[in-house]
């Protein structure tokens, strides 16, 4: 079949950054202490997997570290109290949370200081989503489209500021920022809170749906913004399938002289990319 990749698929620096950590403390000879992730680094199960071969422990919470643990915060951060109560633990740290998400953090931090109260644009039970939530304060709210925002009843002696996941798609964002001031009355600062490799996915998805028959986008079932790569090409009339490896993929779907498009999540390894595209080939 033929089979045409998208510019833009796979990791981003982010996902990128964090996993190089976590291969230099793999690296260190003699480093006593285990290796621990709090929570998945990032969302992909088969690298998870990887990792885990490699000995490297996985806790869902803070009490399950020991003393001695080098313990990595994962790409998408934790919530500030967690982090702080790290540090007080006798672990050792290696923050691996993305610039970005840290820059999306200090600048909601910084708009809390001020007196105003977040309306944050995300999933509200996304990691992600519940350490941005942890730098502001009581009061702030979580929708998850423009609609749920349009239902959300906000107190008119309050000063609202919105911001968004960094993985949100941008022109969703805009419109909701356009409403805001309507229902607002007012015009509320909104950080620029969306990574630009949310965007370049999402971008180069749509054109090369345009020019495909049907598009494939590998990544993890967990990864919201895989998942949005699939539900953006469907909601601009295309077929669509999502799969994380290349054995869930059913020939049925294509039909005879199909043109296919390939594109992967921010958390999605080459080695899966390459897989998909050789499988894909051979059909
Ligand atoms: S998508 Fe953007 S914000 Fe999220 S981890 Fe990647 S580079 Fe960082």
């Amino acid at each position: 079949m033929e089979v045409i990749q998208a510019k833009t698929a796979g990791f981003c620096m982010g996902v990128s950054l964090a996993l190089k950590k976590l291969d230099d403390e793999l690296k260190k000879d003699g480093q006593q202490g285990r290796i621990v992730t709090l929570g998945s680094i990032i969302h992909n199960p088969q690298v998870i997997k990887n990792y885990a071969r490699q000995g490297v422990i996985q806790a869902s919470d803070i009490n399950e570290l020991l003393p001695g643990d080098r313990v990595l915060i994962r790409a998408h951060g934790i919530p500030r109290d967690k982090e702080e109560r790290l540090r007080e633990l006798g672990v050792t740290v290696i923050d691996a949370t993305c610039p970005k998400v840290k820059r999306a953090q200090l600048g909601i931090s910084e708009m809390y200081e001020s007196g105003q109260t977040l309306l944050l644009f995300g999933e509200a039970d996304h990691p992600e989503v519940r350490g941005l939530l942890s730098y502001a304060g009581p009061g702030s709210l979580v929708f998850g489209n423009l609609e749920e925002f349009s239902l959300l009843n906000l107190s008119p002696a309050t000063t609202f500021f919105l911001a968004a996941q960094t993985t949100q798609d941008i022109e969703q964002y805009n419109r909701i920022i356009v409403y805001a001031e309507k229902k607002l009355g007012y015009k509320p600062v909104a950080l620029n809170t969306v990574c630009s490799a949310t965007r370049k996915r999402m971008q180069g998805a749509l054109k090369l749906a345009e020019e495909t028959d049907i598009m494939v986008v590998i990544g993890g079932y967990n990864s919201g913004n895989t998942r949005r790569l699939a539900e953006a090409v469907k909601a601009a009339g295309k077929r669509a399938l999502h799969v994380e490896t290349p054995e869930e993929i059913d020939p049925a779907v294509f039909r005879p002289g199909d043109k296919v498009g390939l594109t992967a999540g921010a958390s999605t390894p080459k080695f899966l990319i390459d897989a998909v595209f050789t499988h894909l080939r051979k059909l």
